[in-house]
């Protein structure tokens, strides 16, 4: 049976998955290190990206061609962006696009030159699949995360979303910036700095995609409170308790 992947772009937001992983074996991919075992009987490598586009592209890119993964799912942290996207829910992608891919006036804004289209859709199949679990694990989250720590970080009845998510090199942590991003891509929910790469890497390999993503802050003047704590206290559990679930039913 070939692997399914699994990506995510930060250290701590994989720690939980290596560790659920049963015979784990792992290799060196260039800098990445990338682990192969199996979960819930079936066949997973698990690859942490690093930060960025050309880091997620060159990682998917990496597993496709080494692994033959049969699907490639993404999970990590995210800022949200449209109205009602909170801290503490979760966003699972039916697009991407590239928010700072400029080639004009050669090309319409945010098209990727020679590809034709600015929106990369995700895996639908996929996609319904890992909403249905997110779904599941928000019905009550309490059975994952701690009460005082939700309250402590501001979470409060989290909720699923499932629409378009924008990738770019920066770290959007002004109002200013969020503000105008809202403006240029008013259907966005969240925004990050990976998932338009990979959706881009898979399109091209033929290779079913899907993402989803916590949201850790909200993209504005806080964005940076209590990010790491966010992460390793909320998202890398959700994550585990999503990707378990939605494995134990395929
Ligand atoms: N402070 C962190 C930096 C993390 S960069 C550190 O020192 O390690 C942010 C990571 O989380 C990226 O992988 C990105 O995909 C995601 N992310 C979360 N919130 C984001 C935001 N507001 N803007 C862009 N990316 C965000």
């Amino acid at each position: 049976m070939k692997p399914i992947a699994i990506v995510g772009a930060m250290q701590q937001e994989l720690a939980g998955l290596k560790q659920a992983l049963q015979n784990p074996h792992t290799v060196k991919l260039g800098s990445r290190q990338v682990t192969s075992g199996t979960w819930h009987g079936q066949p997973v490598v698990l690859a942490l990206s690093h930060i960025g586009k050309v880091a997620a592209a060159t990682t998917a890119t990496a597993l496709i061609e080494r692994f033959d993964v049969t699907a490639l799912v993404f999970t990590g942290v995210a800022g949200g962006l449209g109205p009602g996207v909170n801290v503490g829910d979760m966003v699972v992608a039916t697009e991407f696009l590239q928010h700072d891919m400029d080639a004009s006036p050669l090309f319409p804004i945010y098209e990727v030159p020679m590809y034709g289209r600015a929106h990369f859709p995700t895996d639908v199949r996929l996609t319904q699949s890992l909403q249905a679990a997110a779904q599941d694990i928000l019905k009550n989250p309490a059975q994952w995360i701690d009460m005082e720590v939700m309250r402590e970080l501001h979470v409060y009845a989290p909720k699923v979303h499932a629409g378009m998510v924008v990738s770019g090199d920066r770290f959007v942590s002004t109002t200013v910036e969020s503000q105008d991003l809202q403006q240029r891509q008013p259907r966005a929910l969240a925004v990050e700095m990976e998932g338009a790469a990979v959706a881009q890497v898979c399109l091209d390999y033929g290779v079913p995609f899907a993402a989803v993503r916590t949201i850790s802050d909200r993209a504005d003047d806080s964005a940076t409170i209590d990010f790491s704590r966010f992460i390793h206290e909320v998202a890398s559990r959700y994550t585990l308790a999503l990707l378990g679930t939605w494995l134990s039913k395929r």
